[in-house]
């Protein structure tokens, strides 16, 4: 396989960013995490951070045409991307997937495979409230399931950790509502393609690192032969 483009797909608190900062350094794919870019956006203040504050803060979707055009694809367009990416958070609508779809087909490229971590809404209340992240690179913790090493700051750049805005419990709900209204019915959409591979994200983080290792092993097989 010449290049893994590859999604990662699932409900909030999932589990996503916890594996991809273990996939990153498994394949050194350039890793485009829709939500950090935006409240990194915010941050900065910058014209893109101010249009989509609101959103965030409300855990609604942000506008599908911003996120396409000033987010995604001028990543997904560029040298360091050429031989693959890891996407998560994006697509999260059909519009989202089509529009992925149509900058594939312009670039003769395909999608490698949707890695979906499934983790049931309960699940996902406890896993948000314990959600810490570092200031410095949205480094993720756990207070309870994945602590660091000096409790408040980060074991891989010393910044503080912070509780997101948008993991209080009254948008956390939100926000699981967003996913299963819109976000969700991308899972049949890449299954009818046989793009979709499905994880447990009940299990410990190593368990399902080693599961997304194995599927992208075998895929990598069935490439060659
Ligand atoms: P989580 O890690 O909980 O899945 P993210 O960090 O991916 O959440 O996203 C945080 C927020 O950023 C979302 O609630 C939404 O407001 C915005 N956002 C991120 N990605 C997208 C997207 N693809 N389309 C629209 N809004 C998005
Ligand atoms: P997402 O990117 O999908 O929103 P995160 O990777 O930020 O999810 O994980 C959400 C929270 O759950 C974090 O606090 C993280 O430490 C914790 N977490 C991630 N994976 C697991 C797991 N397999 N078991 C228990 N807790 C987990």
């Amino acid at each position: 396989m010449t290049e893994l483009n590859l999604i990662l797909m699932g409900p909030p608190g999932a589990g996503k960013g916890t594996q991809a900062e273990r996939l990153v350094d498994d394949f050194d794919l350039p890793y485009y995490a829709t939500g950090d870019i935006l409240r990194a956006e915010r941050q900065n203040g910058s014209e893109l951070g101010r249009k989509v504050e609101e959103y965030l803060q409300k855990g609604d979707l942000v506008p599908d045409e911003l996120i396409i055009e000033e987010v995604v694809m001028p990543r997904i367009d560029s040298p360091e991307a050429e031989d693959g990416f890891l996407l998560d958070g994006f697509p999260r609508t059909q519009r989202q997937a089509e529009a992925l779809d149509a900058a594939m087909g312009r670039l003769r490229r395909e999608l490698t495979a949707v890695l979906s971590i499934e983790v049931p809404d309960e699940e996902i209340v406890r896993r948000l409230s314990g959600r810490r992240i570092c200031t410095k690179k949205g480094h993720v913790y756990h207070v309870e399931f994945d602590p660091p090493k000096h409790e408040g700051f980060c074991d891989q750049d010393g910044s503080p950790l912070v509780q997101r805005d948008d993991d209080k419990p009254e948008t956390v709900q939100h926000r699981l509502d967003v996913f299963h209204s819109q976000t969700k019915t991308l899972l049949p959409y890449y299954e009818k393609r046989g793009l979709l591979r499905s994880f447990d994200g009940t299990r410990p983080p190593e368990e399902v690192h080693g599961h997304i290792r194995a599927t992208l092993a075998t895929l990598k097989l069935e490439d060659e032969l």
